[in-house]
């Protein structure tokens, strides 16, 4: 059996006049994050990890933001393109794991539809996928409020052919 993992980081400023998007899911908040996509920090982090358990580079090589396709696209679609990629090079994902760094909102009720999400664009059962969050205590740029960042890991299984 061959396995690849990947390692996915991002960050995004919050800003006024735009939706919060997390997990592909709307979150009510005063403020969203700011970004050439719909911004979704969560989708981005793992975006990043299947591309880089593939080899594949980043996100921001598949999808520059010079490129008007892809504004305010939903990261979800980003994801399903993510997940053709790690398909046709002969992979799947065996499991998820996400960390959203955020001092506010707490996310707990939503968490289950982000699951559903990210669970159904990757063809994978939601019980493969956990997230998790955490406040920075107030502390660094997470704890003024002025952004959001995430990590996510992967693990990825050679399909049997
Ligand atoms: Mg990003």
């Amino acid at each position: 059996m061959q396995f690849k993992v990947g390692l996915g980081y991002d960050v995004h400023r919050l800003t006024a006049g735009r939706k919060l998007i997390l997990g592909g899911v709307e979150i009510p908040y005063p403020k969203g994050l700011d970004g050439h996509s719909d911004a979704d920090v969560l989708l981005h982090a793992l975006c990043d990890a299947l591309l880089g358990a593939l080899g594949a580079g980043d996100i921001g090589e598949l999808f520059p933001n010079t490129d008007e396709r892809f504004r305010n696209i939903s990261s979800l679609l980003l994801l399903e393109k993510v997940n053709n990629l790690v398909q046709e090079k002969g992979f799947k994902v065996e499991n998820v794991d996400l960390v959203l760094l955020a001092e506010e909102p707490n996310i707990k009720a939503y968490k289950a539809e982000m699951r559903f999400n990210i669970a159904f664009r990757l063809a994978i059962d939601e019980s493969l996928v956990n997230i998790k969050a955490t406040t920075q205590e107030k502390l660094g740029f997470v704890g003024r409020k002025e952004g959001m960042a995430a990590y996510a890991v992967v693990l990825l299984q050679k399909a049997k052919s």
